[in-house]
């Protein structure tokens, strides 16, 4: 009753009305809930983790909560434990997203229900949930946030009088392959982008075009900035300028504003540093952006995410299903999965405040903080 009515004003945008579940009563004190997250090594799921642990608390549940190191092996390990162990109900950020095919096996078998967190469960047909954000148009966002840093529309994404007229060179990355999400925020910003490549205004002058090529594996800072080091030297060491990179993560973003500094660019946006765009609001990226030199992230209220994940879970103890706001867009390979999308922001420079600051998504402290 109460404590959930107070965990809706406080964290949802409008979306109280589709909540999954939304039921009235707190189920028995006693559930324990497996969170199962990928890793610590960023910023955003070390946050889901701790909002899980808080919101399935409101509801009155224990949440056993591992972070697998981005080692695939220790999060299957981890899950087969949360089976032993006999949890109500298992929430998953998978790091290889195909790998979970025996633990939902045993987890159906079992009576646990999973739900999937953020990141698709894939080739399965045991997965019974998945709440997430709009992933597709977190691509839309990062491409228009690359466009609008060019000058080619404005910050509302309305073509601009003053645009450049190219051709310009670009370069694009892509996300970890065994992330499912990758090829949805690829998705969402090729279409996007695909008009300015037609007509010439953009060009990625590398020839790199296909998601096989632009992937980072495990969305690594480290992958990212050795592949704009191997970028400018194989396809800018003629002294060709590159205006924009296509980033789909804050870390990756990092790395190759790294490379692009080290190769002498910048080091702000106003002195010649290329635009390159983010996702996921990270404190160091945030501050970089205050600093001039990262252009753009995409904020996730990640708050929102385990507030829904938790009434989806509430759902299941209750002997409920959660209710889903998406039946079509999450096929996994074996069938589509009821999902519950949430809204995603762009976030520029003016928006930091608005967005990050005043929500408490983010402290000054924590941003001059770097984490
Ligand atoms: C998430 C992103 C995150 C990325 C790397 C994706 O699955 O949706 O928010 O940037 O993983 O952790």
């Amino acid at each position: 009753g109460a404590v959930l009515v107070l965990g809706l004003a406080a964290c949802s945008g409008g979306d109280d009305g589709d909540a999954p579940g939304g039921s009235e009563t707190t189920a028995a004190p006693t559930a324990t809930v497996g969170v199962a997250m990928p890793t610590k090594t960023s910023e955003r799921w070390i946050r889901d983790g701790d909002a899980l642990v808080a919101e399935l608390g409101e509801l009155g549940f224990e949440a056993d909560l591992q972070f697998a190191d981005d080692d695939v092996e220790v999060q299957l390990e981890q899950i087969d434990a949360m089976i032993e162990a006999e949890v109500d109900a298992i929430v998953v950020a998978a790091i290889d997203g195909t790998s979970l095919g025996e633990q939902l096996e045993a987890a159906e078998a079992a009576g646990i229900p999973v739900i999937a967190y953020d990141r698709l469960l894939r080739d399965t047909g045991d997965l019974d949930f998945y709440v997430t954000f709009d992933n597709y148009a977190v691509g839309v966002a990062q491409a228009k946030a690359l466009l609008a840093g060019l000058g080619l529309v404005d910050w509302a994404g309305v073509p601009t009088d003053t645009a450049p007229t190219g051709p310009l060179n670009v370069e694009l990355f892509a996300g970890s392959l065994d992330d499912n999400n990758a090829y949805f925020f690829w998705q969402g910003a090729i279409d996007t982008l695909e008009p300015y490549f037609e007509d010439g205004t953009l060009v990625v002058k590398s020839g790199q075009t296909e998601i096989e090529q632009t992937a980072i594996l495990r969305w690594s800072e480290d992958g990212a900035k050795a592949r704009m080091d191997e970028l400018l030297a194989s396809h800018y060491a003629d002294g060709s300028e590159i205006a924009a990179v296509l980033s789909p993560y804050d870390g990756i973003s990092r790395g190759i504003i790294t490379s692009l500094q080290e190769a002498g660019m910048g080091p702000t946006l106003a002195d010649g540093l290329p635009v390159v765009t983010g996702q996921d609001a990270e404190a160091a990226s945030v501050l970089l952006m205050q600093e001039g030199v990262q252009s753009s992230t995409v904020f996730k209220d990640t708050r929102r995410l385990a507030h829904f994940a938790a009434l989806a879970v509430e759902s299941y103890v209750n002997g409920e299903e959660p209710e889903p706001n998406d039946t079509t867009s999450y096929d996994n390979g074996v069938e589509v999965v009821p999902a519950y999308l949430l809204d995603v922001e762009s976030v520029y420079l003016e928006d930091i405040t608005t967005q990050l600051l005043d929500s408490g998504y983010l402290t000054q402290e924590q941003i001059d903080a770097g984490s």
